[in-house]
């Protein structure tokens, strides 16, 4: 898949860097794991989870029992790859974790890019999730951004996806 970088494209950049389409370039294998996570790669609600992934007993042996113990079941269905955070949905499928500051961006795409269509929330955030995107308040935001959307309040409601393109999934 050949993509340009920018905000027009941040599905697909999001998309190619799931673990077969991305390259291992540019990190030292030496360094510690803690030190590759950085503001970029890490969303602010799973800082805990990614240290509990990446540091295991170093990090939970400084917590209590019970913090351990929900920490630890948190986790379940997380997993770090490549220094990227994803989450096993429940119908079995990987999802990258999507960062703060890149979740407006993906929204747009989803919602107005191109082949989008200004599609209601519902269809926006399940495009989203097929892309093989995720983050806990994902439909939460959707439907926030879409009820403020600009065009699909001047020119007509949010249209309900043509599900025969779409392959339903569970998050
Ligand atoms: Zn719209």
């Amino acid at each position: 898949m050949v993509v340009r970088k920018g905000k027009d494209h941040v599905l697909p950049d999001h998309f190619s860097r799931i673990p077969n389409g991305e390259e291992a370039t540019g990190v030292d294998d030496e360094t510690p794991d803690a030190a590759l996570f950085t503001i970029d790669t890490v969303p602010s609600w799973a800082s805990d989870i990614v240290r509990v992934l990446t540091e295991g007993a170093f990090f939970l042996k400084q917590l209590s029992r019970a913090h351990t113990r929900v920490l630890l079941k948190k986790c379940g269905p997380f997993t770090m790859l490549r220094g990227n955070l994803y989450r096993r949905g429940n119908d079995d499928v990987l999802r990258r974790c999507v960062v703060d500051h890149d979740v407006i961006a993906v929204i747009e795409q989803a919602h107005c890019g191109s082949g989008s269509g200004h599609f209601n929330h519902e269809s926006t955030a399940r495009k989203i999730l097929q892309f093989g995107l995720w983050w806990p308040t994902l439909f939460q935001d959707t439907y926030e951004y879409v009820r403020r959307c600009d065009e699909c309040q001047r020119f007509k409601h949010p249209l309900k996806a043509d599900f025969n393109t779409l392959i339903p999934v569970v998050a």
